[in-house]
């Protein structure tokens, strides 16, 4: 992120710009009526779904989802940022822009950049030594553990020799700042006030953002010695459980497969990349958070978990498995037979036989069920496993997931199914809302909503006025009801370069924004205000109608929960809430 730049340039930029003629720099483009045509750069196709509408200066593929403007071209296929495709444009087509900087942009700015040098200065040494005489036992380890020489490269492995201030001689040497290195984790104060190297010894392995630039490393020791593996501490370009190692590299694979495999360590990825296996991310060695999950929703919705079969990889499974049900990600599980990592089971048996039990990985559900809860057998066992299953249960947020699990749970432990759910019930948080409405009719009422948000994409106009009317309080989808709020946001502050494309291609990737782009690419205008005000209400009122009847849904099963519990309190409760509902339904006139 650099300068300001002032939104009537970027308009006039916008403007001047021509996307056909941009597009024709990458694409070969063939004329088809009032559009034009070519093969996807962005994915793999034989016949051309990627289109170009001058008419409305964007571009969409029907195969792959990716669609946008000019700056949003620019920046998916020269990986550029928006300013940077921004001042592209101005360039080619003669618009000049000055920037107003602030001064504390400059400075976060440069901080960032200055540890983002410093630790590519760092690689950089770290690579050359494991090429030069030192780093001969090293390359022998690698060698041994039959990593490539490609991969090495790719991957850009170094080795941190052994002493207490290689690299930060080398540093002086270069003129380079201590400081920074000792911001970046590379450098660490002793006792006596001196810094010294904090990767001694170790194998290293660059930990690199989205744009492929080092943010931090993971070092294994090469000899004895604790910790095996020593990661760099956060920094400000760096916080740990916010990035994935390898998405860079592996975003592409990750979507012409449609789906990514997690593992957990820099071996097991680095040697199933080894074997041709390359949409695969790994967690950096902790656990799995909520925003790695995020950054993987950017790419598929399909994960399959490949951990190790050991005490700690079982337990990171069973943490994950929460995150994934709650992330609305379909995940499958995989836990190598004879007791192999990832690594040793590819070098064993190839990557063909993995890619194999891949695809026949049986659900994390089944998984958990299966392993997690253990066999049967005695008394004592199953108490612990019910116990286990009701703590865990009970943060299954959706219905039907979790009377499946319910269900399922109660066979294998052969326990009644409504003691279980007599179990749950009572160590649930009590009220639920509106959050648990799921399968076919969410997708129809995503639709609807969808519907709505696109008519006020074409007809800006419209946003303060419907919105104004809480009808974002009755979306069902979080991502679409917080693309309105920020909709509504800046239809407030004015419509003057309003510019819907661009809106919506600054979505992550997903349906939300595949489905807006489909729209914005056919959809038309509409021209006579009656009709414009008519649909809208209706599209208004069948979302609110929706949102009732689900809500009413889930008080009823919950009113139905407090009974079986005998909770009379709940029960009250929950009936106050109902004549609520009831009274606001009418007062809306629903
Ligand atoms: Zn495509």
């Amino acid at each position: 992120m650099k300068g300001y730049i002032p939104d009537n340039k970027v308009e006039e930029v916008k403007n001047r710009a021509s996307i056909v003629d941009l597009v024709s720099e990458y694409v070969t483009l063939k004329k088809a009526g009032r559009n034009f045509v070519g093969l996807c750069p962005f994915h793999k196709e034989k016949t051309p779904s990627f289109t170009v509408t001058p008419d409305r200066q964007m571009f969409y593929c029907f195969g792959c989802g990716e669609g946008g403007g000019v700056f949003t071209f620019l920046m998916k296929i020269a990986q550029m940022t928006y300013p940077e495709a921004v001042r592209h444009l101005a360039k080619k087509t003669g618009v000049v822009i000055h920037e107003r900087i602030s001064q504390k942009e400059r400075q976060e700015d440069s901080r960032r950049e200055q540890l983002i040098r410093i630790n590519e200065t760092a690689a950089g040494h770290y690579v050359r030594n494991l090429v030069s005489p030192s780093g001969k036992e090293a390359l022998a380890y690698l060698r041994k553990r039959g990593v490539r020489e490609e991969t090495i490269k790719a991957f850009r492995l170094g080795l941190a020799a052994n002493g207490w201030h290689h690299l930060r001689d080398f540093l002086e040497k270069e003129k380079a700042s201590l400081e920074n290195a000792e911001q970046a984790g590379l450098l660490v104060p002793g006792k006596d006030g001196h810094l010294y190297d904090r990767f001694r010894d170790r194998l290293m392995f660059p930990v690199e953002d989205l744009s492929g630039r080092v943010i931090a490393f993971g070092g294994r020791i090469m000899g004895a010695g604790e910790p095996k593996y020593l990661n760099s501490p956060e920094s400000d370009v760096y916080v740990k459980g916010r990035n994935l190692y390898a998405l860079n590299r592996a975003k592409d694979a990750i979507r012409r497969q449609g789906y990514a495999i997690l593992v957990e360590g820099y071996f097991d990825l680095i040697s199933l990349w080894n074997a041709g296996i390359t949409h695969v991310v790994a967690t950096l060695g902790t656990a799995l958070t909520k925003d790695q999950i995020e950054l993987i929703c950017r790419y598929t919705t399909h994960v399959v978990v490949l951990f190790d079969p050991d005490e700690a990889g079982r337990k990171a499974l069973t943490r994950s498995l929460e995150l994934f049900l709650a992330g609305n990600l379909s995940a499958r599980a995989l836990v190598l037979p004879e007791g192999l990592d990832p690594d040793d089971y590819v070098r064993a048996h190839g990557s063909d036989r993995l890619l194999e039990l891949i695809n026949g990985a049986p659900s994390l559900v089944d998984y958990y069920i299966d392993h997690v809860l253990g066999d049967q057998g005695g008394f004592e066992k199953d108490r612990d496993s019910l116990r286990k299953a009701v703590a865990f249960i009970k943060h299954i947020e959706d219905v039907l997931d979790r009377n499946l699990f319910i269900k399922r749970v109660s066979e294998k432990l052969g326990i009644d199914q409504e003691l279980l759910k007599k179990e749950i019930s009572r160590a649930r948080p009590a009220i639920t809302d509106g959050s648990a409405i799921r399968g076919v009719h969410r997708a129809e009422i995503e639709k609807l909503e969808m519907d709505l948000v696109h008519l006020l994409l074409i007809h800006p106009e419209k946003i303060v006025p419907v919105t104004h009317a809480s009808i974002l309080d009755h979306f069902t989808n979080g991502d679409l009801k917080n693309f309105g709020e920020s909709l509504l946001k800046s239809a407030a502050a004015g419509l003057q370069h309003w510019d819907a494309v661009e809106r919506v291609s600054r979505l992550g990737p997903g349906p939300i924004r595949e489905g807006l782009m489909k729209k914005l690419m056919e959809g038309r205008p509409f021209e006579e205000e009656k009709i414009l005000d008519r649909l809208i209400v209706d599209v208004t009122r069948q979302i609110r109608r929706r949102w009732y009847k689900e809500k009413h849904k889930a008080l009823k099963m919950d009113i139905g929960k407090a009974q079986e519990a005998d909770d009379a309190d709940l029960c009250s409760r929950l009936l106050v809430e109902k004549e609520r509902l009831l009274r606001e339904e009418k007062m809306l006139g629903i």
